[in-house]
């Protein structure tokens, strides 16, 4: 409720630093703008004595009233008014309105506003003379930077500095969300609080939870469909979960099988109505048993097939722990040498080169493992790592035309990310095509292979999986990194282990281990602008290169995992389905 989770972050995180970075973008165009320091504490004081100044702009400024505290990311003063200015990562366009005067139904817009009525109350309460605006700032889709390295804010005073004022000034546009925060102000919107908290206003409910009665701890706590985005939800190693502690009433035989991790549609009708775990839920359409979906579900897997499978098995009904269809023998077609091939990519509201708009994606890494015909395994991995590069495209398709035998065989991707960034790649290029003529050629064969007739040059291994694979531990999506999980949990059980011949190459969870924060794909992306940035420390400076390497490393290192497994079950396929019960297995 505070409304700013950077309040009492004395490390912000790489994402936040990069939204940091924005901000004091934006606050350059307030002539003497000042920061305030990192500790709430010592940043109250200094707004405190700050706004006693007539005229102040304070970025990060701390107001307090009672117990009630809030970090406003600009802050402007102007005699009595005072301007609260939150800077949105949301592109708009400029034919948008420019005031917000209605909470709408978009949970974003409802959550921006949340926020600015939670800092309008504390700044109300601490200056109830003040007369108070709110303006959000957003990218405006139509920017283009007339120079690089725009998103290097912090040598703003250095090298083009009068360049960069202007670019900046052009690329927000401002809002004028002060009607929509009063709304706000005097009723929660439904769509972002809790149901004890909807329709009441900011001033009672922050009140309320400053009051040491906290009745609705006892009252009203209960099960909500806002649980399913909970980090307490679930057990956390040793720890039980929340559910678990509190509400474990009715008789449950799988009490970590939630309903919201059932896959397809209607886990929201469930929670209203009160059912909370996968075994209570029923399965509505007709193919409530594993012989009806074997008889009657089609050559391909639907969403809804995999919803009925979670259900079955949570109510412990007879299912497969291992199910392919037919369609998966494609994999039997693919030509050596197979490339695994995983790009990372990185989108910024703040673009790195000259003519780039906000959000341009940028591959700035890419790990490939290249398998032979006869067994050979070989890695090629690149990444960008020179701050000063505004452009890292050219670097980066110099390097993949280095991997061995990358003009033959199969290229081998997981979604259509990385086919579709190379057509990305291309179009840029195509911009100045006469300077970038030689990387156009070898993105374009890279494309089409030197066999034009083959069909399967980019070969998609998760739409194989969606469409035609199902294994018992499959319980969180069909992501990489869950079917990894999935496939490795399966054949650490069941199966002989899909070895690989790499020793190098470690688990998710070892990644994860590493001390280093890069966890997922939205990490990775953000310490890699946080470099970009020039944002990083010293010591993170010598960490991060290591650990984005192995992060990507390991994705394309997954595919080949996974590739092995599927096939190796096609191999034994006769043209059937291929199912196989827990029962069958010896083991
Ligand atoms: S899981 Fe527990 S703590 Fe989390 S929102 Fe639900 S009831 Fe509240």
């Amino acid at each position: 409720m505070t409304g700013d989770e950077s309040l009492f972050s004395e490390k912000p995180i790489y994402r936040q630093r990069n939204k940091l970075n924005l901000r004091n973008a934006a606050a350059l165009r307030f002539p003497g703008v000042r920061h305030t320091s990192d500790s709430f504490r010592l940043a109250a004081r200094e707004t405190e004595v700050w706004l006693r100044d007539q005229q102040a702009a304070i970025c990060g400024a701390v107001i307090m009233s009672g117990n009630l505290v809030t970090r406003i990311p600009i802050l402007v003063k102007d005699g009595n008014r005072f301007f609260i200015i939150q800077i949105h990562g949301k592109l708009r366009k400029e034919s948008e309105r420019s005031t917000i005067d209605e909470v709408g139904k978009k949970r974003t817009t409802a959550a921006y506003l949340l926020k600015s009525a939670y800092r309008f109350e504390v700044l109300k309460r601490a200056y109830p003379n003040a007369e108070i605006s709110v303006e959000f700032f957003f990218p405006g889709t139509g920017f283009r930077s007339t120079i690089d390295g725009l998103n290097r804010v912090q040598f703003y005073h250095k090298k083009d500095k009068k360049e960069k004022l202007a670019d900046f000034n052009r690329l927000f546009s401002s809002v004028d969300a002060t009607p929509g925060t009063l709304k706000v102000c005097k009723s929660i919107p439904e769509v972002v609080s809790h149901s004890f908290f909807s329709g009441q206003s900011v001033g009672d409910a922050a009140d309320e939870i400053n009051s040491t009665q906290l009745p609705f701890y006892s009252e009203s706590f209960r099960r909500h469909e806002g649980c399913k985005w909970c980090d307490f939800r679930k057990k956390k190693g040793d720890e039980p979960g929340c559910w678990q502690s509190f509400f474990l009433n009715e008789t449950i035989t799988k009490p970590d099988r939630h309903i919201f991790e059932l896959a397809g549609h209607g886990n929201q009708i469930q929670s209203r109505n009160g059912i909370f775990y996968q075994e209570k839920a029923e399965i509505d359409d007709g193919l409530d048993s594993f012989e009806k979906m074997y008889k009657y579900g089609g050559p391909t897997f639907t969403i809804q097939q995999r919803r009925n499978l979670q259900i079955l098995q949570a109510k412990s009904e007879e299912s497969p722990i291992l199910w392919m269809k037919p369609g998966i023998k494609k994999i039997d077609e693919v030509k050596y040498p197979l490339h695994f091939i995983d790009f990372e990519a990185a989108t910024y509201a703040l673009p790195f080169k000259r003519a780039a708009r906000p959000y341009e994606p940028v591959y700035f890494q890419f790990s490939c493992h290249t398998l032979g015909a006869d067994g050979s395994l070989c890695h090629t991995w690149w990444i960008d790592l020179d701050p000063e590069n505004p452009d890292p495209h050219p670097d980066f398709v110099n390097a993949i035309s280095r991997i061995p035998g990358i003009f033959d065989g199969t290229v081998i991707q997981f979604s259509p990310f990385e086919s579709q960034g190379i057509k990305n790649i291309i179009n840029t290029f195509k911009k100045n095509s006469m300077i970038f003529a030689g990387q156009i050629i070898i993105l374009e064969e890279i494309r089409h292979g030197t066999d034009s007739n083959y069909r399967y040059r980019f070969f998609d291994i998760n739409e194989l999986i969606r469409s035609y694979y199902y294994n018992s531990f499959q319980m969180e999506g069909l992501g990489l990194k869950q079917m990894y999980g999935a496939i490795k949990k399966w054949e650490d059980t069941y199966g002989d282990e899909v070895k690989d011949g790499n020793p190098e190459h470690v688990g998710y969870q070892e990644i994860q281990d590493y001390d280093s924060d890069i966890y997922d794909g939205s990490t990775a992306m953000n310490a890699w602008i946080a470099l970009k940035n020039d944002l990083l420390s010293p010591e993170e400076k010598r960490v991060i290169p290591e650990a984005l390497q192995k992060y990507c490393s390991l994705d394309s290192y997954a595919m080949l995992y996974l590739f092995r497994h599927l096939q190796k079950h096609a191999k034994i396929m006769d043209g059937n389905d291929l199912v196989i019960f827990s029962q069958s297995l010896s083991k």
